[in-house]
């Protein structure tokens, strides 16, 4: 998404609203997932704040992911801020501001970063998801499997092997 800010940038005290969709395409791999986001949503606001450029934003998109117990794919959504600031040429006390290239700002990898930035580093299906068993690998979700309790219990899985190896 590239937007046009010719409108404001000459004129300080200028502001214009937007809002659009950043394509991201591809698959991303975030927190050792394949995340699956095809669109993120951007509505927000530029401002000329005394010749800098700041944007004011939110971002919103639904992205699929496995549950960290269960595996089982998920969906999710997500808001995010962002917020950037834009000048026309460096300046030593605005060093996190980036330069602009002509008049036009690229959304794309601001968003992305931020989006990603916020993903949250836990992914369950649900509150409450009790799991795969750790002896048949069946979704407990589902169903209670054949498993007694006793039989998945590290403990005794160690003294098992002591007693017939
Ligand atoms: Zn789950
Ligand atoms: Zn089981």
């Amino acid at each position: 998404m590239i937007l046009d800010i010719s409108r404001i940038l000459k004129s300080p005290g200028d502001s214009m609203d937007f809002n659009g969709l950043v394509s991201l395409g591809d698959d991303v791999f975030v927190n050792e997932h394949i995340v699956n986001v095809s669109e993120i949503t951007v509505e927000g606001k530029v401002k000329n704040i005394s010749g800098v450029i700041v944007l004011e934003a939110t971002g919103k998109f639904s992205y699929s992911v496995p549950c960290d117990r269960c595996g089982e794919q998920t969906d999710r959504s997500l808001v995010f801020d962002l917020t950037e600031s834009f000048v026309k040429q460096a300046d030593e006390s605005l060093q996190d501001a980036v330069v602009l290239e002509g008049d036009t700002i690229d959304l794309r990898d601001i968003t992305e970063r931020e989006a990603f930035a916020n993903l949250p580093l836990k992914n369950l299906c649900r509150e409450d998801c009790k799991g795969l068993c750790l002896k048949c690998g069946a979704n407990l979700n589902n169903s209670p499997c054949e498993c007694k309790d006793d039989e998945w219990n590290p403990q005794f899985e160690s003294l098992k092997g002591l007693i017939f190896d």
